[in-house]
């Protein structure tokens, strides 16, 4: 097993965990690296977002949304040098279409969004 997947599946068993006794944002934020680094920004695609862009929760629980709304996620990231593209957490959007996913937060997500668990990808 690589030390990737395997960091990834302790920042996730860690995550649920937090989610069961209802810790802060700020404590996943730490548990996956802080949202800190020199890694230099990836490009996000031009690819056309639906009118809604990627923020549509339709088919998200109660829960889902509140952890979206708690992380702070948004689709068009604030700082140009973090946004979901580079973000380890990013799952790449179809081929085709304009929202990817991740494995933080559930719905569709942006390339070029942004929320406060950001951690960089490795290279
Ligand atoms: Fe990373 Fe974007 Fe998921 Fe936040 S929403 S954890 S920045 S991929």
């Amino acid at each position: 097993m690589d030390t990737q997947a395997q960091s990834r599946r302790d920042f996730l068993k860690r995550f649920s965990a937090a989610g069961a006794i209802g810790i802060s944002a700020s404590t996943v934020l730490a548990a996956c690296g802080g949202g800190e680094s020199a890694e230099p920004a990836a490009e996000a695609p031009a690819a056309a977002a639906p009118a809604e862009g990627c923020m549509d929760t339709t088919g998200l629980t109660e829960q889902e949304i509140a952890m979206r709304d708690s992380l702070q996620y948004v689709d068009v990231t604030p700082d140009p040098e973090k946004n979901c593209l580079n973000c380890s957490l990013y799952l790449a959007a179809a081929e085709g279409a304009a929202c990817g996913g991740c494995n933080l937060l559930k719905g569709p997500i942006a390339p070029n969004g942004y929320c406060i668990s950001w951690a960089p990808a490795q290279t």
